[in-house]
């Protein structure tokens, strides 16, 4: 997701610091100082517009949430709700994903979201996909002992993709849903990318795993 290029959106990414984090590598091990209360850190990488997250953060505040996004362009909008919703235990990162062993440590964080995930469907670009061996390496270097990775698609090519890379990883498949929408599953809550693929008849997949240490 790119949208059109804003020059202002770095003055606004600025104007906000308390909200999008400028310094994130200031907080690397002790990231309970970036918010108000002690608790567990949950992160998204890829929040887009930052709906999920923003929607997680009001529905459990005995979590605290970072939503990570590439591109300024859209991590305003993300900010935007964030300002609007003056949550305490939800802060943005505007860093490329590929980096965060420079802003997290071991133990930083239980669990990683990732929904809707872009494809990448060239196999030259499989490196870039987030559930790629190395990001599942990435991961598990700044999460918690058995830390988890919940994950979201409506794209069945990445799906099953990302199953074999996770079962190849070693990590424990804990849940499992190829219609979360007919699935019964309690308290989703949609994504933007969600909302639209649904909207099209498109069936959404889901799963949770679990890492081994
Ligand atoms: N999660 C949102 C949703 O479901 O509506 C957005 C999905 S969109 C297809 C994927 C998002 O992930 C894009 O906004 C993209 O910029 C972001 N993204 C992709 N690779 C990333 C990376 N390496 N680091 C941070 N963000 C990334």
């Amino acid at each position: 997701m790119r949208l059109r290029n804003k020059p202002w959106a770095q003055e606004k990414i600025d104007q906000n610091s308390q909200y999008i984090i400028s310094t994130p590598e200031n907080y690397k091990g002790r990231w309970n100082e970036a918010f108000e209360k002690v608790q567990p850190l949950h992160i998204e990488v890829g929040t887009g517009k930052g709906r999920f997250i923003t929607e997680m953060a009001k529905a459990n505040p005995e979590i605290n949430y970072i939503g990570i996004e590439v591109y300024k362009s859209v991590i305003i909008v993300a900010l935007d709700r964030l300002i609007e919703a003056k949550l305490p235990n939800l802060k943005l990162l505007n860093v490329n994903a590929v980096d965060l062993h420079k802003y997290f440590a071991k133990n930083d964080v239980s669990r990683v979201y990732l929904n809707f995930s872009d494809p990448w469907p060239k196999t030259r670009h499989e490196k870039r996909r987030l559930t790629y061996k190395d990001f599942l390496k990435l991961y598990e270097d700044i999460m918690v002992d058995r830390g988890e990775i919940h994950f979201k698609t409506d794209n069945q090519g990445l799906f099953e993709y990302s199953l074999m890379s996770f079962s190849e990883y070693g990590l424990l498949l804990k849940y499992l849903s190829l219609d979360l929408h007919k699935s019964g599953f309690e308290g989703n809550i949609m994504t933007e990318y969600e909302e639209k693929f649904s909207e099209r008849g498109n069936r959404i997949y889901r799963c949770e795993v679990q890492y081994q240490k």
